[in-house]
């Protein structure tokens, strides 16, 4: 038996047999070969391709009868490339010239490709080579006799163990099969964590060697709640963590007790807790667990995972399926905030030495204006049918909000010429999560009708700590006093401007942040839907008096383990004590 340790990243026990992927890159090595072997070379490149499509054709059947039809995109596109004759012509043609194996013909088939892509001049269809390197992986890998799937999709129950496991990797597992998910990389806040939240599965990260060190198949026990992945467990082992997995089972099924009862402190003080969904199922499951509407939809992980973008009809279906699930409630989309971690097929983000201070979110938007208003069309569209605010990723000063705000206009006034109607007072907010917003929050509030604080990001880029890097996570401090004061100054900065001020990072979700956060005078908190009970549950117990004491004590310490150390002497969080 052995014990490894990793990062918490999502709660709940799993055990089961593991399925290690290997997502390193395929190693290529190019040499000579006799002219006699040229035809041998041809074959084995025209078999794996052949090899390659049919395990394509597979995984398309496949997904389509468990995960539906909506992400099929990526691997009708990678058909595509794969049929095109010039790929087995130039390569075959570099083996007969170049007299190199069939792997050295293909990589250099995609350096010249990447040449061409270069040149082309529209970023969309540039940015397409993407597609044409997972093709020529893919290939790479069925020459070398590797499992050529991304992800496995066999009908076992497994615990899928990866060096990487991305937000689009997520996004493709069949729930139905994979029972936890063990990373080498990636921290509490990454967006692959935020998504095995979501989707319910335990997640432990930053578990370092394991797909190396670990046979396939061996039984482990995934533990999300205290991070730890054990290994070839003994019968007693084995037992107890069934048991903990029962108790873990037994206090989520009481807490929904807390679901119907409002959201309101002691005294009587209301604060509205949302839902952060990342895809239209989590909608029931958000008020299940008495979610008051949604805070946070991420709607780019509806862009993930295709080739192209979804155009403003389908986008519009996905957002009023979304509406409808958690009506009457309100429903805040944020606009694409794409880039960093959470990487679209369709763009090459590659060329990026700092993805996470590179082209993404509101960027990105403003720099594809066409697409940007389709995605607000859409939007203002859905607004007549409920309760709609549009919210827009990383502001970081006047310009962006002031050019997006300009592009809304400009989406209502296509709208209306087209005699569509739609929410003309629909509410505009920003997501506070850089330094410069916090500095500039008075200003900023006067142009917007909510703040909603974006703590993953702000954190990161408050304390220059890479939010997916789990070497780091130990610094990554959200009670350090820098964040607490920016805290504070963005809620001064939004109530002296008569508006709300909500948090939707993470930091909303932890029970013991509840009294700090309503003490500052935070309006609204949204988090992912496990999360709701638990808070709501000291939000009952607390007392905005209280919690505004509390709040300001923090202040009178100078680290996070210092505010820590306080916060845990003035509040009591066993959940399971308080159940009746
Ligand atoms: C955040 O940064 O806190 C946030 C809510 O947005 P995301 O996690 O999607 O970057
Ligand atoms: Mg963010």
């Amino acid at each position: 038996m052995q014990i490894f340790s990793g990062i918490a990243a999502s709660p709940g026990i799993a055990m089961g047999r593991l399925c290690i992927i290997d997502r390193h890159h395929t190693v290529v090595s190019e040499y000579p070969i006799p002219s006699d072997a040229v035809s041998h070379e041809i074959a084995r490149l025209a078999r794996a391709i052949e090899d390659t499509r049919l395990e394509l054709e597979s995984l398309k059947s496949h997904l389509a009868e468990t995960n539906g039809e909506d992400h099929l995109f990526f691997i009708e596109t990678h058909l595509m490339i794969l049929a095109d004759e010039r790929l087995v012509s130039e390569a075959s043609e570099i083996i007969r010239t170049g007299l190199i194996n069939a792997e050295g013909a293909l990589r250099r088939t995609l350096h010249r490709y990447r040449e061409t892509f270069a040149r082309i001049d529209d970023p969309y269809l540039r940015e397409r080579i993407s597609d044409v390197e997972t093709v020529i992986e893919r290939v790479l890998r069925s020459m070398n006799g590797d499992v050529a799937e991304p992800l496995p999709q066999n009908d076992d129950l497994m615990i899928i163990a990866a060096h990487d496991f991305t937000p689009a990797d997520m996004l493709q597992i069949n729930r139905n099969h994979v029972l936890a998910i063990i990373t080498e990389i990636g921290g509490r806040t990454s967006h692959t964590a935020i998504l095995a939240r979501a989707l319910d599965l335990p997640a432990v990260m930053g578990v370092e060697g394991i797909t190396d060190l670990l046979p396939d198949g061996i039984v482990v026990i995934v533990d999300g709640l205290s991070g730890t992945v054990t290994v070839d467990p003994d019968q007693e082992t084995f037992q107890s963590a069934l048991r903990r997995k029962q108790h873990y089972e037994y206090v989520e099924s009481e807490l929904l007790k807390f679901a119907p009862l409002p959201a309101v402190t002691r005294d009587g003080h209301q604060m509205h807790l949302r839902g952060n969904v990342e895809i239209p199922e989590e909608g029931a499951s958000l008020l299940e667990h008495g979610g008051s509407g949604v805070g946070l939809y991420r709607t780019e992980m509806l862009f993930m995972n295709r080739p192209f973008m979804p155009d403003e009809e389908e986008q519009v279906q996905i957002y009023r399926s979304m509406q409808l699930a958690i009506a009457p409630h309100p429903l805040t989309i944020r606009t694409l905030d794409a880039g960093g971690d959470k990487l679209l097929e369709g763009m090459d983000h590659s060329a990026e030495a700092n993805p996470a201070l590179g082209a993404r979110a509101i960027r990105l938007s403003l720099s594809m204006p066409e697409e940007f208003k389709k995605q607000l069309r859409a939007i203002l569209r859905v607004s007549v049918d409920g309760p709609v605010r549009i919210m827009f990723p990383m502001i970081s000063g006047m310009e962006e909000v002031r050019t997006a705000k300009a592009l809304l206009e400009e989406a209502k006034r296509e709208l209306t010429a087209s005699g569509i109607s739609f929410d003309s007072t629909v509410q505009v907010g920003i997501m506070i999560e850089i330094p410069a917003a916090v500095t500039l929050a008075d200003l900023l509030a006067r142009e917007v009708d909510f703040f909603s604080v974006g703590t993953n990001d702000l954190i990161q880029y408050t304390l220059a700590i890479d939010r997916s890097n789990e070497q780091l996570s130990h610094m990554y401090q959200p009670l350090h006093p820098a964040v607490l004061r920016s805290l504070r100054r963005i809620v001064q900065a939004a109530h002296g401007a008569g508006i709300p001020a909500g948090l939707c990072g993470e930091m909303a979700g932890e029970p013991l942040y509840l009294p700090v956060l309503l003490g500052l005078g935070f309006d609204e908190l949204s988090m992912g839907a496990g999360s709701i009970l638990r808070v709501k549950q000291i939000l009952r117990r607390c007392t905005l008096e209280r919690a505004a004491r509390i709040a300001e004590g923090c202040f009178a310490f100078s680290t996070a383990a210092e505010v820590e150390m306080y916060l845990k002497s003035q509040i009591t969080l066993d959940v399971a004590e308080s159940i009746d």
